[in-house]
């Protein structure tokens, strides 16, 4: 088990630790208030939910433009951009670090990809490796790389209040269907520690003679959430899930300095507790009883050895999602 902070930071946390530490008692009652706030949304958000009229697609083909994991002559990265291909239209999902690193760009060019081919941008949640970048988040802009941007103003569905440039942007109060066949859960909240209370949705869609397909962005509210939300809006039997489900546990992609930021910043957990192994087996044993037949992981946010174990322990055929790859869903 690898050090969070490095030891080289300690000394410095020491000195700092009379700010730090009634910063982190405060930051601790407002974590806990949205914890509870989060928890009720969500919970009057899905007893309320009904039954969404999600049309049948013949086919459903992503292809993933940033990732982690990657193919040769792609470029991987901790962030998200998902390209979702139907009979009924296409979209995209994320934009990874938009301009501040270069997958996005790098993999879109070689895969010939602007947004002159989907008819809408969804935007998984208000995070940086998933809006474009930090100063997006900071700015609550969404920032696409100009090279993608299509001359046509097109829909850019969002699950919480920001802008989108060149876009029509759209919020997304409720569950509801976008665009190119798929639907949106609707924000589901979670509270992060530093982040605050924050509203991700995620993807919907239903495969003629394979059934209801879930993807995330991040998954911060909990696959728990998002398939309880996914089975109101759909009695469909569930064939696959994807995307993100946020379990650094041994350590977080793109560290710097010395500190494991995913290990920190994003769990749902106070900084001073870990996500744990069995935190994980949770998550296994949901997505097992859910019994979906494909399961899709992102490497975004998961560690290696958190990613090895939901191969193995899935009943699922289970595959880690590649930048650059095609995938039949
Ligand atoms: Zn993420
Ligand atoms: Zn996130």
């Amino acid at each position: 088990m690898s050090f969070r902070i490095s030891p080289v930071w300690w000394p410095v946390v020491a000195v700092a630790s009379p700010v730090i530490a009634p910063w982190l008692l405060v930051r601790n009652r407002r974590f806990q208030e949205n914890r509870t706030r989060a928890a009720e949304r969500n919970r009057e958000r899905i007893d309320r939910a009904e039954s969404l009229e999600i049309p049948t697609l013949d086919f459903l083909e992503l292809t993933v433009l940033v990732e982690w994991k990657a193919e040769k002559g792609f470029i991987g990265d901790a962030g998200v951009s998902y390209l979702f291909r139907t009979n009924l239209g296409s979209m995209l999902f994320d934009v990874g670090f938009g301009t501040t690193r270069p997958a996005l760009t790098h993999n879109a060019a070689k895969l010939g990809f602007t947004l002159d081919q989907v008819e809408s941008l969804t935007i998984s949640h208000l995070h940086s490796d998933h809006m474009g970048g930090i100063p997006a988040q900071r700015s609550r802009q969404v920032a696409v790389p100009d090279e993608l941007m299509s001359s046509e103003l097109k829909p850019c569905f969002l699950p919480d209040r920001a802008e989108a440039k060149g876009f029509k942007a759209k919020l997304v109060k409720e569950p509801q269907l976008l665009t190119a066949g798929i639907a949106s859960t609707g924000p589901l909240a979670r509270s992060l520690f530093l982040f605050g209370y924050t509203e991700e949705q995620a993807l919907l869609a239903r495969v003629k003679d394979k059934g209801l397909v879930v993807f995330t962005g991040c998954g911060h509210p909990t696959v728990e959430v998002i398939l309880e939300m996914a089975g109101r809006l759909s009695n469909e039997p569930l064939y696959a899930i994807g995307g993100g489900l946020h379990f650094p546990v041994t350590g977080g992609r793109g560290n710097r300095a010395g500190i494991q930021f995913q290990t920190v910043l994003g769990t749902g957990k106070p900084p001073w507790q870990r996500i744990t192994d069995e935190d994980l087996s949770r998550t296994i044993a949901t997505i097992n009883g859910a019994g979906p037949r494909k399961v899709y992981l992102s490497g975004h946010d998961t560690c290696d050895r958190a990613l090895d174990r939901l191969e193995k322990e899935l009943e699922a055929k289970t595959e880690v999602l590649n930048a650059g790859a095609t995938y039949r869903l």
